[in-house]
């Protein structure tokens, strides 16, 4: 037991020998990591871009497409943000495949293609939309820590930024989904928490309870990147 210690006090004290020369490759590592993480949120903003609108032609109800259209305008300027933040390290901007975004908007492409015409299409929207939200915020809050961590102040302030925005985004879905299209989606209309007829979103009774009239052209929306 001793001369485990021993031993093991040994390793710790070599390791304390060289603590200036680690601290010095954890701070290197840390920029790395820093500069890997933007290079794929960079990349994953871009595709969001790019599939937003297409998440907003498939909702049926008015309120969610409204708030699915406002946070395209703010993911148009977190690819700035991220922007400026590559400029913050004297860095170009570049971007690295982020893997999750791919098949998160992968998978919210099927499922968008599996619910059209149906009253569980918008609630199957807003959990699509969620899961990237959720990814996002994980992503920045990791980001705005590590900026912080690295000195580099105007970064911080650009990720805090894009984070309150994402936060922002998944909390409006969250009251979407509570006040109306998770209720839609059981077949009832809570869209607009106020007369059917208002609900209506312009398509016919049949497609709003999921009914498929014959000839109506199922076409495949695919996926969303
Ligand atoms: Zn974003
Ligand atoms: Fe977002």
């Amino acid at each position: 037991m001793v001369s485990i210690q021993t031993a093991d006090y040994g390793e710790h004290s070599n390791t304390t020998k060289y603590s200036q020369k680690t601290n010095e490759f954890k701070m290197k590592t840390l920029k790395e990591l820093f500069l890997d993480e933007v290079g794929d949120m960079y990349d994953a903003e871009r595709r969001i871009v790019k599939a937003l609108p297409k998440l907003v032609k498939a909702a049926t109800c008015e309120k969610l497409k409204a708030a699915l259209q406002a946070h395209l305008k703010e993911t148009e300027g977190h690819v700035t943000k991220l922007e400026q933040v590559f400029q913050s390290l004297d860095q170009k901007a570049k971007g690295k495949t982020c893997k999750t975004t791919v098949a998160l908007l992968e998978e919210g492409g099927d499922i968008v293609t599996e619910f059209k015409g149906s009253p569980a299409l918008n609630a199957a929207l807003i959990s699509a939309a969620q899961k990237v939200e959720h990814h996002e915020i994980a992503s920045y809050g990791a980001l705005h820590e590590w900026a912080k961590l690295l000195g580099n102040r105007k970064a911080a302030d650009l990720l805090e930024e894009i984070l309150g925005e994402e936060k922002a985004a998944n909390a409006t879905l969250t009251e979407l989904a509570l006040n109306g299209s998770d209720k839609e989606a059981l077949g009832e209309c809570g869209c607009h928490n106020d007369s059917e007829k208002e609900c209506s979103d312009k398509q016919p009774a049949t497609v709003r309870r999921g009914i498929q009239p014959a000839g109506m052209n199922r076409k495949r929306t695919g996926a969303l990147v």
